[in-house]
């Protein structure tokens, strides 16, 4: 029990353990250890950020993909998912009501669809560009060529989120189909990093045949990549995929990846992610609780929400964006955390 204690304070004071014990802290399942841990990493995170809490607004513009992940529900193979996509407009509303409710970042996030060419994506980012200039642009639209992602760049996205989902090849074929490798996931993260890109990486906890092995790997992995952001949540299942029948990832496991992930990158945006909220209903402010330091409330229109079902019984599906924004700040101000008016950057 004392070499827990004793990683946790090591990963406190040195931002490293070797594999062996990040094994050991992410197997333990004692409770009064557990909340050791976590209440290392929230004064970690109050440190650097203070009690103040970043927000996204998460505009998700298509769920058309051309793509074919095992886990996900807008797979092109799920024939009934009820695909849909969003106009330049409408994504701009997106903004202007976001920016209204106190958003500066905007996350545009959606399917892999050859709808939205580079051209068209430039100029949407370069519209939100002249319409909110004080406003971060996070794009998250999957695997790209460099020359895509400079072109992004170029318009004025400053921000990037590719989770590299898992850093085993063997795990990784488990999940993807053939045609998608985690050579050319990792040559995106690479490109992105090089580009200028504030860079997100991260992963689901408990995807079908996930070792705790694996996970020490993709601690180590974000370790060495030191990426500006950091998305992890549980697996959920969704019933039109091939995993329909896998358990979700559990809530303690992410809640000690957070705490471990902070305590190893302190100065790493993490959020406290929607898939969290749909395991617990109060897994969000668990997350914060654990060290995560940023929410991504939903700003789709209310009409296309449910159709983005990554997942079963994801939340706030029926919400407006301003009663999604007010109920984050209540949740936030119930456990001592603000939600914050700003870009939210990486603070360097
Ligand atoms: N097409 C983009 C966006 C993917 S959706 C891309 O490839 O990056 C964003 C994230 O949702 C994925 O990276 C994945 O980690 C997560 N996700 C997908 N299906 C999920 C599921 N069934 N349960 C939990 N998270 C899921």
């Amino acid at each position: 029990m004392q070499i827990l204690y004793d990683a946790a304070d090591a990963l406190f004071e040195s931002q490293n353990v070797s594999d062996d014990a990040l094994f050991s802290v992410i197997s333990s399942d004692d409770e009064k250890f557990r909340e050791y841990l976590f209440e290392k990493a929230r004064s970690r995170a109050v440190e650097i950020f203070g009690n103040k809490i970043y927000t996204r607004g998460l505009i998700e513009f298509t769920n058309y993909c051309k793509n074919d992940c095992l886990y996900c529900g807008i797979r092109r193979s799920n024939k009934n998912a009820l695909r849909y996509r969003l106009t330049k407009d409408e994504i701009l509303e997106c903004c202007a009501e976001g920016y209204e409710l106190g958003f500066r970042t905007f996350v545009l996030q959606g399917g892999e669809d050859p709808f939205y060419t580079d051209e068209l994506i430039c100029e949407i980012v370069r519209e939100i560009r002249s319409g909110f200039p004080d406003c971060a642009i996070t794009l998250s639209i999957g695997e790209k060529p460099r020359e895509s992602y400079a072109a992004y760049r170029e318009a004025g996205a400053d921000r990037y989120l590719l989770r590299h989902e898992t850093i085993n090849p063997k795990h990784y074929s488990r999940l993807h189909p053939p045609e998608l490798s985690l050579e050319n996931r990792v040559r995106c993260l690479r490109d992105l990093k090089d580009l200028g890109f504030q860079v997100g990486c991260g992963f689901m906890v408990g995807s079908p045949y996930q070792t705790l092995e694996n996970l020490v790997e993709d601690l180590r992995f974000i370790k060495d990549f030191s990426p500006h952001m950091i998305g992890i949540g549980p697996f959920i299942p969704h019933t039109d995929t091939p995993f329909a029948s896998k358990r979700s990832g559990s809530l303690e496991l992410t809640l000690v990846l957070i705490a471990v992930l902070r305590l190893m990158n302190p100065r790493a945006l993490i959020p406290a992610t929607t898939a969290l909220g749909t395991i617990n209903p109060r897994g969000r402010e668990l997350g914060v609780l654990a060290g995560a330091n940023v929410v991504m409330p939903n700003l789709s229109p209310v009409s296309v929400r449910k159709k983005y079902s990554l997942y079963n019984n994801k939340i706030c599906t029926g919400e407006e964006a301003a009663e999604c924004r007010g109920c984050l700040a209540r949740r936030m101000e119930s456990i001592g955390y603000e939600l914050s008016v700003s870009r939210g950057d990486y603070p360097g």
